[in-house]
């Protein structure tokens, strides 16, 4: 019989590991924005599902969750449509990078996923075309399920992923030439700049992500977000395309669904377990953060369970 870890205790052993090692990677620098947060953040949050919270360093400090947020619109999104969704957008790992425009036009304008930006911005524009205020609905969701209602947008963010967004504008005005995009192309980029710009810590993120560690709920609610089915197909999702061109590596480390995003946040899953989010801005060649993949291996690796 497995019991359960001392997780206070592992997460200060891997705050102190990585305390005594230089940093490895780059902040991201495609706005200003990103290129001027602290290198030397670090944070780490646990949320159980027996309620209970571990955390170290810099876990409340709000940062840029960039793509997290698809793993948010993505489950707004198939709340509204359910399985049609499915007809726009594949549920097949690219081996891509995130932004990468080659396959699409391959495959019909039809991205291989919903968590690199091309499938983002299809699951955006089934968001523009369901609700009348597309960015208040996903907000509206992100405050029910963390019970949080400051959680919001940077503007300033927002407008400087537009100002830089030349690749997320070829990526939907290539996906609208094949007819995949039903709305305006800058409608659905100004729901996809703003839910980049969302800000939360890892503290709110473990906490929003414990939904689909359990099945869809959140913790002693009677309240379901999603279903159990929809709750599976996201953690499939996260497991096989949650990294890019890196989510064998991260499947192969760490053994848990995850998300990263370019602001230097992972969020990953332990199904019936806990939901774990880290940050540290310092982002290796494919874009996700080095020392958050780091600590999170080492996570498993001490606790000993993974999902395999
Ligand atoms: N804002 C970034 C982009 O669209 C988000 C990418 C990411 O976090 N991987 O390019």
């Amino acid at each position: 019989m497995s019991t359960t870890p001392d997780y206070q205790i592992i997460l200060n052993q891997i705050q102190r590991e990585f305390a005594e090692l230089p940093l490895s990677g780059k902040v991201a620098s495609y706005i200003p924005e990103l290129a001027g947060v602290p290198f030397d953040k670090f944070g780490m949050h646990l949320h159980t599902m027996a309620g209970e919270d571990f955390c170290f360093g810099d876990s409340k400090d709000r940062f840029s969750i960039q793509s997290i947020s698809k793993v948010f619109s993505l489950s707004l999104a198939m709340k509204v449509v359910g399985e049609d969704l499915w007809s726009r957008v594949d549920v097949e790992p690219s081996g891509d990078p995130f932004n990468s425009l080659s396959q699409l036009e391959n495959e019909a304008g039809i991205p291989r996923n919903p968590f690199i930006n091309a499938g983002a911005l299809v699951v955006a524009d089934v968001l523009v075309s369901s609700f009348s205020n597309p960015k208040a609905a996903l907000l509206t969701f992100l405050h029910e399920i963390t019970g949080d209602p400051t959680i919001t947008y940077d503007e300033t963010v927002a407008a400087s992923e537009k100002a830089h967004g030349y690749r997320n504008y070829a990526l939907v005005n290539y996906m609208k030439s094949f007819g995949n995009i039903e709305n305006e192309v800058e409608e659905v980029l100004d729901l996809y700049f703003h839910q980049c710009s969302l800000e939360m810590s890892c503290k709110e993120l473990a906490q929003a992500f414990i939904i689909y560690a359990n099945q869809g709920a959140l913790l002693n609610s009677e309240r379901e977000f999603l279903t159990g089915q929809q709750v599976k197909r996201i953690n499939a999702l996260m497991q096989t395309c949650g990294f890019y061109d890196e989510a064998g590596e991260f499947s192969f480390e760490v053994g848990l669904p995850g998300k990263s995003g370019v602001g230097g946040g992972i969020v990953a899953v332990h199904p019936k377990k806990y939901a774990v989010a880290v940050w540290s801005p310092p982002l290796n060649p494919k874009g996700n953060s080095a020392l958050g993949m780091a600590a999170l291996e080492r996570l498993t690796t001490l606790t000993g369970f993974s999902i395999f």
